[in-house]
């Protein structure tokens, strides 16, 4: 069965998209611990990050790199923090979370905010993407 993420991908599953490449798809976390909080994932559905071949795994990051670079610029922050868990959907993925502490990177609290919201902080990290 697919996984929810390659059915975010296949458009079956609404997302908050914040950049794309033919590779590649960041899209906003739908319980962020922080306003801006990203996932970045491969298109093509693989469980475990470290299981990717080292090419898909470098391009990956590559592709991470430039939108927390775009976070950074768009989210007032001291930092963009970058995390991998992948206990909850097997579909490798990186987590990008602009922090300004080390609270601010707490996996026990996230948080929901409203669609427009959303929608406004993905078109701002979008329109910062190089
Ligand atoms: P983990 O697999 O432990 O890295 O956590 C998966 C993350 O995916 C969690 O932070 C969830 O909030 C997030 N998530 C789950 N379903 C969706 C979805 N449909 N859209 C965006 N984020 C999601």
């Amino acid at each position: 069965m697919a996984s929810i993420f390659s059915k975010i991908v296949a458009g079956e599953i609404p997302c908050y998209k914040v950049a794309e490449d033919e590779k590649h798809l960041a899209f906003l976390d739908i319980n962020p611990m922080a306003p801006g909080h990203t996932l970045v994932i491969p298109k093509q559905e693989i469980d475990y990050l470290f299981d990717m071949t080292e090419s898909d795994y470098i391009d990956l990051e590559l592709f991470a790199r430039k939108v927390a670079v775009a976070i950074k610029e768009a989210i007032p922050c001291t930092r963009v923090a970058e995390a991998v868990l992948g206990l909850e959907v097997p579909h490798a993925h990186i987590h990008l979370v602009p922090i300004n502490t080390e609270a601010d990177m707490d996996f026990r609290h996230k948080t929901t905010l409203p669609g427009d919201q959303m929608a406004s902080i993905a078109a701002r990290i979008a329109a910062q993407v190089k």
